[in-house]
This record gives C-alpha cells, structure tokens and sequence, in this order.
C-alpha cells in the first residue's frame, strides 16, 4: 500500500513544468453504488520536448478496465498500470487521445476523496489529490483543461445530475429505467476543481443580474425537506455576488451558479467552478436551527467559495506550495466583505482571535511551517490555519503598506496579467512592486520565515524637546528547520493619544510624514522621533493589529485603562482590556501553583464598568470586551510549564469577581436587552443577543440566583441562539437544572443531526472530571458516528480542542482517549484522523507530568504500523519537531 509508506518529502525546489499538457477531458460516468463505471478520454500535448517524455498519470486506488491510445486498445506491453499509476514509456509524438476506463466502488469509499456516496447522495471532493481516485490523470494544479462532463444514473436514485459548467443536454436512455445530463465548462480549471452531484435532491433557485447585465441562475440543492432553510445561504450569496463587482470588479462568468450540501464532508466547503459542494452545517439555516454564530459562518463561507471563482479557478495555483495564493487572499476577501456587511472592529477582534488561538499555537510548536511551505509529505495536512488566516494577514499587510488604491491597482493587474493561468506567490506580489513601484523583495520573507515576530518597543517622551521617541527591535524566534531569521517588513499602525483623549498629529523629525500612520520596521532595531509633542502621550501600538505580531511595550496598567476608555482604534481598547486580564490571570496562576493568594485588579473591573454603562458602544463590541482570554490564550501566553487546572482556577475566579462587582449592571444590561419581537440574524440583533448572553454568563458565575434565570431563558428561547446560550452556561454547573435542559434539548432536536452536534460539543466541553466519561458515554449514543466527519468534530473535536482541563488530565486518560480515536478512525477516514491529531501540538509546553503523558500517547499512536501517511506525518513532525 502506497499511503501507508512514510513518503519521500515533496519540494518547492524540485518543480518542474509537466512533461505532457491536458487540452481537454471527457469524461463519461455511469452512476451506480458499488460499480460506477468511469470513461476518461483526453487529449493530450507534449509540453515543448521534441522527443516526447514517457506519460505517466497518477492514480489511488484504481481499477483500469480498458486503455485506448488514439481508438486502438493498447497492447499491455505498451503500459504498466497500478493502483496508484499509469505509464506509457513510449507515447506519440504529437497530440494524442488517451481513453481511460476504471471502475470505482463510490460506497466503499469512507475517505470522503474522490467520488463517494453522502446519505444516498453521489458527490466528488478532488481538492487536493482526489481526482486520482476517480480515473488516472496528471493530477496537480498546473495541468489546466476544458471540461465536458456526461453523467449517467438511475432515475429514481438519481433524479438530478450536475457537473461544473453551463447544462448542455439532458434526456431519458430509451429501453432503460436511467437517464442522463451533459455538462460543458468553457473555462480551463485543473483537475482539482473537477465535481460532479448526482441525487435525489430539492432546490431553491433565485436570479442574479451581473453589471453588465447578464442574467445568473442561482441554485441550492439541499436534502427534500431543507428548501426552507436555505433563504439565508441564497441571501448571502446574492450580496456577495453585489459586492465582489464594487470592491474588486468582479463579474460571475458563467451562465449557472449552483451550491449543493452534502451531510458527509471533511472540510468546511468546496469551491468546484460553478459546483460549489458544502458541508450541509454551511447552508443550512432558520431561526430555530441556528444560532447567530452559524448564521455568520454561513454567510462568509458562501462568500469565500464564491470569491474563489476569481481568486483559486479562474487564476489557480501553480503547485501546492502556492496554496496561501488562493486561500490567504480569498480569506482576506470574504474578511473585507464580513466587514463591510458587518461591524469592522468586531470582525477584526473576532478574527484575531481566531489567529492568535489556532495560528499563533501553531507557529509556536512543532508544526510551525512557513506560509509557503518549502516541503511536505502530505498536502492535506497543509490546509492549516498559517496558510488560511496567516496567508490573509499577510496580504491585509500588503495593502496597509500600499494603501487601499495602490492595493486595487495590484490586484487589477494580477487579474489582467495571469487569468487563466496557474501562478505563483511571487508572481502576485510582482503584480504589486509593479503597480507601485515600491521593491517588496523583503516583503517575500513572510512567505517563507515561520514564527511570530516579536517586537519590543520603548517609547520615551522629552518634555524640554516636547519630542516622542520609539526605539524598536524585532526578533523572529527559531522554527523547525528554520534556526536563525532576517529582518521582516512589519507595518506598524501607531498613534499618540493626547491627554484629552484625542490622537496629536504625528510628524517626523526629519520632516518626512508618517503615510496613514503607519511605520515600516525593516530592521532588527530602529528609532522613530516625532516632533511637536506638547504634552507627554499615551502610546497606541499595532492599531487595528496591522501586522501578525507579538508586540511589548512599557505601558503601565494606567496606560491601559487610558486606551481602554479613550482610543480611537476600538481594536487597541480591547486589546487593553485583555491585556489588563492576562496580567492578571499570569499572576494569579503563578499565586494558585505556588500556594499563594490570587488577587484582583481594581484597574480592570473600572475599565469594564466604564465600557459597560457606554451606551454609544456597539453591543457586540461590549461582549467581546467582557469576554475574558480563554483558557487556552492564557496558555498560549504563559508559554511553558503550562498546567491547565491552574489556569481554569485563575479565570473561573476572575469570571466570578466581575460577575459579582458589576451585577447590578450586568443584570440591568440583560433586562434592557430582551427582545420579544421576531428573530433576524442581521449583525446589530446579533450584537444584542451575545451581550444580553455575555451578562448572563458572567452573573452565573457569581452565584445561584443566575442558574434560575439561565433556566428560564432555556425554556422559554425563541430562537437557537439563546437557547444555547442558556444551555452553555447552565452545563458549566452541577445544578439539577442542567441535566434537566440537556435531556430536553436532545428530546426536542433528536431528528437533527446538525442541531445534535451543538449538543454534543457542549457536553464535551464542560470542565470536570466526569465529562471523560460522560464523553465516552455518547460516543455510543444512536446519536453519534464515527463514519460522520460532522459529528467527530463535534464530540471528539470539541472535547481535544475546548476542554483545556480535561483533555489535558494528569492522569493522562484524555489523550489515551484521542489516541484510541485516531488509530480507530485512522484506517476509514485519515484526514478527519490526521485533523484530530492535531491536538497534541503543544505538548511540548505542557508541565512535567502532562508532557510525559502526552509524549506516551504519541509514541502509541506512532507505534501502529499501518497509520496513514496523513497520521504519520502530524504524529512524526509534532515528536520531531521543537
Ligand atoms: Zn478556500
């Protein structure tokens, strides 16, 4: 078995072009469950030799039937065929049709690669390396090929048929119960973007007129039943559409547009040109289903498939290493949209967030890789949070150093230059020193140079000069293979508050001005003086956190109070306040582990007071303010020695300290923000909701009489986000009202899976020693499988990812337990496996006694003989690496 061996590394440096070019595809298949018969006729060039190189395709898998070279069957001396490949050492000179038949098993198929089968459903996942599960090919990004697509099926199993492109006929095969659909997409895609449904589905169809006044059909295909849950999913859709015209020009291409929700799926969703397939937990929404949360998710995640059109099909990616090229930009541009549909702040706090608890994690660990990864083993373990959410940093940094028209004039010239073509990350920032003028050949190194930058900064006020200085230095820690580093280019958005609160006018000594406030660090250490300071100011640093970067800087509790209340940037207020919490809470698990007494900080339950009674503040921005770092930001703060127990006693005590000091107004705040009108997930109701449920949550911590009011608020909710708002914290408490609520939640939604999850996470997550049990309990309810990617990241994910107490036990029973569901699951599905996995990653901060413990049950892991190449790779480099 191929997968299984540990493979040779694949790298950057050893690309080379394909010997043999794919001008078109036609494929013919014939749906059935266990033998669906799969005809691949393509022909094909050879790319510039003279005497042509030998073909060979890949494959995984596979069964070849038959092989034809320009309508002869091939004598078998000609070709050696297996599982995994196929070659012709000696083939034409010149352009050939190769016609390639294989059968496939679509149920059998438990990896969720290639064609498989979902509830019924026949759907395809080919990013990265499915599509060689499905017929032999020279399957990478850079072999760009137009598409005709003919499906064939059952009628009654399978009444409707798509595949990528515009619909070219459709009709009945006479003298049989089957029938059959014909696609064509016009424009060149690599095999990756390849997909094809065929199932009994129902579908909601709108319409979208473009800018230049084309006419769009817009479909969404869901399970019968569900049409009335996907008005959401089309919404966002024709907003996204709307606005990727006005932000960036862009215009959809073809004639169709259809997504289609699957309940089996690894990933979030695929963006297959005019295909796009998606996990059904991204479509599907109503009031009663779906909490504000998934209303978002949903409503970003059409965006990014969407946006993908432009940014991923119609310019693609050279080579895997390019990866960040479509997912970091893409991942910028449904950010922006976010943005704008939405609050910007909160977008920006929200995202960062996420960077710091997945991104940050991971650079800091044994899987820290580049943005572009100069090699890997397994391409799938590389859809990581450094190539998403970095790569998208790094591309907002981009267009703060460029501004926002010098920023538009690269991205029209990137779309000018390269569609239609497989391009490189160097080729996208060349588009930009282009459009510029400005040399960014330092800029390249945030694409290779893993680790978070670490800047220090001083800044020094001379009343007598009335000038501020900033002396900076920047370090970039080592990596896995990466031991020393250069200078990065770091956009560092800064201002000087006054003392009456306002920003002074910063200017430079040398009287050059600071552009958009922003300073350029290109240095190891550098100084900035700005002049005509009349008074001493309070420094505002890495505003709207313009650049990836862990930043120190001697501002005292004072100083931070002041931002709190005062800065213009609302992303610095918040940042204050969490940087008053993690002072806190670093002190006080020091004071829990060394026998000492916590303490509180007056200047903190001041500042949240104050932001509390601020009626001119948005509410979501409130909750997020009153949200204090998680348990695993702590972590990530405090860095090694790491014990959780501690952690959650320092947070669970400042949690009931603020719940107790501000309770009049934290009570105040959740009567004020009842509502009692009907549901709308629009982002200022949505706002409403988390504060009223950031208040609720803070009160139960402070005492009794709360759990009676999260009980009332479980019964009575008329929408899903506050009844599982209610449910949460009620979880947290061994009250007899909370196993009450967790019998009638599941009482109520048993039928659906997608609201199941929601209970089985909160259950995975909460902090005490029985939920291991509790967690094994449920991995046997009627409820659970592990077959569904779905409901593994819902009861496993959650319990390895969110519960940082009791995954991380002393006694070492959690991680046996993940090891156990890695190695059971390992064999069926290894990507969902691999993901899982994961988990470990930061083993190696963990203190004594947990990282034997972890150490042991990765040893286990990498003992079994049989892992996944996936497996093998996450388990190796996280014992390896660091
Ligand atoms: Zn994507």
């Amino acid at each position: 078995m191929m997968r299984t061996e540990q493979a040779r590394p694949i790298r950057l440096e050893d690309y080379r072009p394909p010997d043999w070019r794919v001008e078109t595809v036609e494929l013919d298949v014939s749906l059935h469950p266990t033998a669906t018969k799969v005809r691949a006729t393509l022909k094909m060039s050879p790319n510039g030799e003279t005497v042509p190189a030998p073909i060979v395709l890949e494959g995984d898998g596979l069964t070849l039937t038959s092989l034809k070279l320009d309508g002869s069957e091939l004598h078998p001396d000609a070709y050696v065929a297996t599982p995994d490949s196929l070659t012709i050492a000696q083939p034409p000179a010149g352009t050939c049709y190769l016609q390639i038949d294989t059968l496939l098993d679509p149920s059998a198929n438990t990896q969720l690669m290639g064609l498989y089968r979902s509830s019924g459903t026949y759907c395809t996942q080919c990013e990265a390396e499915g599509f060689r599960r499905i017929t032999y090919f020279p399957d990478r990004p850079d072999v760009m090929a137009v598409y005709t697509t003919r499906i064939e099926a059952e009628k009654s199993e399978a009444p409707i048929l798509l595949a990528n492109g515009n619909p070219v006929r459709a009709g009945d095969i006479p003298g049989t119960t089957r029938h059959f659909a014909e696609w064509h997409d016009p424009f060149p895609k690599p095999s990756y973007l390849f997909a094809l449904v065929g199932g009994n589905l129902a579908c909601v169809e709108d319409n979208f007129v473009t800018m230049s006044g084309r006419d769009i059909v817009l479909r969404i295909y869901v399970e019968p039943g569900k049409e009335d849950r996907c008005a959401w999913a089309m919404d966002s859709l024709k907003r996204c559409m709307r606005w990727d015209e006005e932000a960036f020009g862009r215009e959809y291409d073809l004639d169709i547009f259809m997504i289609v929700a699957v309940n089996d799926f690894n990933m979030g969703a695929m963006e297959n040109k005019g295909l796009n397939i998606f996990n059904d937990k991204y479509v599907l929404a109503s009031p009663e289903t779906a909490t504000d949360t998934d209303f978002a998710s949903i409503e970003a995640i059409i965006a990014h498939e969407y946006f993908h059109n432009w940014t991923g099909d119609r310019i693609t990616c050279r080579d895997w290493f390019q990866l960040c090229l479509k997912e970091g930009l893409t991942v910028f541009r449904d950010q922006e949209f976010t943005s704008d549909q939405r609050s910007r702040p909160v977008k920006r706090i929200s995202d960062v967030r996420l960077l710091r608890a997945h991104q940050f994690v991971e650079d800091a660990g044994p899987l820290a890789h580049p943005v572009r990864p100069r090699e890997y083993r397994e391409i799938n373990n590389f859809y990581t949070a450094t190539v998403y959410e970095k790569g998208a940093e790094v591309v907002r940094m981009l267009k703060t150093l460029l501004g926002p028209s010098g920023f538009r004039k690269g991205m029209d010239l990137y779309f000018e230059r390269h569609d239609g073509e497989a391009a490189t990350v160097d080729q996208f920032i060349q588009c930009f020193a282009d459009a510029s003028g400005i040399d960014l050949t330092q800029f390249m190194l945030w694409y290779s140079q893993a680790g978070t930058p670490e800047v220090v900064v001083t800044g020094s006020y001379d009343p007598a000069a009335q000038t501020y200085r900033l002396d900076v230095a920047q370090a970039v820690p080592p990596t896995p293979g990466q031991p020393v580093k250069e200078a990065m280019v770091i956009p560092l958005a800064v201002g000087l508050i006054g003392p009456d609160g306002r920003d002074m006018s910063l200017a430079f000594n040398d009287g050059r001005p600071v552009v958009r406030g922003v300073l350029t660090l290109n240095q190891p250490a550098q100084s900035f003086t700005f002049v005509g300071v009349p008074h001493r100011p309070v420094l505002s640093l890495n505003r709207g956190f313009s650049a990836p970067i862990k930043v120190t800087a001697n501002l005292s509790a004072d100083d931070l109070k002041f931002i709190a209340a005062h800065d213009s940037d609302p992303f610095n207020r918040w940042q204050a306040v969490q940087s008053l919490a993690n002072t806190l809470l670093t002190d006080n698990v020091a004071a829990i582990r060394g026998g000492g007494t916590p303490h509180d900080d007056e200047e903190l339950i001041a500042a949240l007071a104050a932001l509390l009674n601020d009626p001119a503040l948005e509410p979501a921005f409130v909750a997020l303010m009153l949200t204090m770092p998680s348990e695993a930001d702590i972590a990530r703060d405090i860095g090694r020695d790491v014990d959780p127990d501690a952690i959650l006693a320092a947070r669970t005590r400042l949690r009931t300290t603020i719940g107790a000091r501000l309770g009049p107004a934290l009570r105040e705040t959740y009567r004020r923000l009842q509502e009692d009108g009907p549901y709308s997930p629009d982002a200022a109701s949505a706002g409403r909701r988390a504060l009223k449920n950031a208040c609720l949550d803070l009160l139960a911590a402070a005492g009794v009489s709360a759990i009676a009011l999260a009980a009332r608020q479980y019964h009575q909710a008329t929408n899903m986000t506050d009844r599982i708002a209610a449910l949460t914290t009620l979880s947290h408490y061994g009250v007899p009202e909370r196993q009450a609520a967790i019998d009638d939640f599941y009482r109520r939604y048993a039928a659906d899976p997608l609201i199941i999850d929601k209970w089985l996470s909160l259950q995975a997550a909460i902090p005490e020693p029985a939920t291991l049990e509790r967690v094994r309990a449920l991995t046997a309810h009627p409820a659970f499988s592990l077959a569904n990617p779905n409901r593994v990241r819902a009861l496993i994910g959650a319990f390895a990812q969110s519960n940082q107490t009791q995954f991380n036990r002393a006694d070492g029973a959690g991680y046996a337990f993940l090891a156990e569901t890695v190695l059971a699951l390992d064999p069926k599905n290894p990507q969902v496996a691999s993901r899982l996995s994961t988990a470990f990653r930061s083993w190696r901060a963990l203190e004594p006694v947990r990282r034997a413990q972890a150490e042991t049950a990765l040893r286990h892991i990498a003992a079994e003989p049989k892992l996944s190449r996936d497996v093998n790779d996450i388990v190796s480099r996280s014992l390896d690496g660091g």
